[in-house]
């Protein structure tokens, strides 16, 4: 087995020299240069086997890219850059050095995929079960983030991409079914919206801004919670993918995987601009699927005007 020093030495080797860090992999800590007219954004994530992932169900190289993804999703959610990465890894004691070094290949092609560096981390052998903790640092010009308070009532309410694709793909693999790609690799490969995140940020169009981790619903309510208003959806409006709409066909009730079902990564905001579909760049689509108001809440209505109930609740670890 790899000494874990060794280890450390061969991820050392593959990691570019950057302008923001002074002393990178190697020393006691890493030494980042402070960043001029930049706020610096922090977020941390814990991934553990048999709670958020099951090794058979994917690859370990693409384990390590979605680690990385659902943290960077939470930068971009705020509209910034990521920067650094620390990574934490509990090894399980069978899991042999090629496949650990399958999962850090996943981890730095990601990292590198969005223009930042692997900075520092832990290791340690884990008693029962691989455990992933990744910490993202990223930046943003100074007092731009864009935060969960900030919606006021008037504004439209923008969805990105598509929702229920991986929520859908998770109920298939416990159900022993292979989801066709499209909705496995929205379910094992997520793609923070990086991008699109920055260029709200740039010109201004957001108020409020989160990103969908634990379903639609669940997530909204932070917004409005924060903002301390309400808000009007319809359903019709929700964008859902063609491999989704398809399931749906077969069973209606799937609908509500979209509007809580979980791991979307794609950004939830506010803007005060009712036009921005015509205003953004086509990928990723935005859509608008509603309107915040005054009254607390959230209401969500059917074509033919009834007010739709869901029964899903979003995700939440503890209950
Ligand atoms: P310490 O004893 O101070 O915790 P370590 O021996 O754990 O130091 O780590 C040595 C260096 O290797 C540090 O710079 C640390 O950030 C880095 N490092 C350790 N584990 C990882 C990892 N999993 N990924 C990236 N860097 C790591
Ligand atoms: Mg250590």
């Amino acid at each position: 087995m790899i000494k874990e020093f060794e280890l450390i030495e061969w991820i050392r080797q593959q990691i570019p020299a950057v302008d923001h860090l002074r002393i990178a992999i190697g020393d006691d800590c890493a030494v980042q240069k402070p960043l001029s007219g930049q706020d610096l954004l922090t977020t941390s994530d814990l991934l553990i086997e048999g709670v958020h992932f099951l090794r058979h169900w994917t690859s370990l190289y693409d384990l390590g890219r979605k680690a990385v993804a659902v943290n960077i999703s939470d930068i971009a959610a705020m509209g910034g850059k990521p920067l650094s990465l620390f990574l934490s890894l509990g090894r399980p004691i069978e899991l042999g050095d090629s496949d650990l070094k399958e999962l850090i290949s996943g981890i730095l092609f990601e990292i590198r995929r969005h223009g930042a560096v692997l900075a520092g981390g832990d290791m340690s052998r884990s008693p029962a079960g691989l455990i992933l903790s990744v910490t993202v640092q990223g930046c943003i010009s100074a007092g731009q983030a864009i935060c969960r308070r900030g919606a006021a009532a008037g504004d439209s309410l923008y969805v990105s991409g598509s929702l229920g694709d991986s929520a859908l793909a998770l109920s298939l693999l416990k159900a022993g079914r292979q989801p066709e790609p499209f909705l496995a690799q929205r379910f094992h490969l997520p793609t923070p919206r990086v991008g699109l995140g920055q260029l709200l940020v740039e010109n201004r169009l957001a108020t409020a801004m989160l990103d969908v981790s634990d379903g639609l619903l669940g997530d909204l309510a932070h917004i409005l919670d924060a903002s301390e208003v309400g808000a009007e959806l319809e359903l019709a409006d929700i964008p859902l993918s063609p491999a989704f709409r398809q399931e749906l066909e077969q069973d209606t009730t799937l609908i509500e995987l979209a509007l809580a079902g979980g791991e979307d990564y794609e950004l939830l905001f506010t803007s005060p601009r009712g036009d921005l579909m015509d205003q953004l760049p086509s990928e990723p689509r935005v859509t608008l699927i509603g309107q915040i108001i005054t009254e607390p809440g959230v209401r969500i209505r059917q074509a033919d005007g009834a007010l739709f109930h869901c029964r899903r609740k979003g995700f939440d670890h503890f209950v």
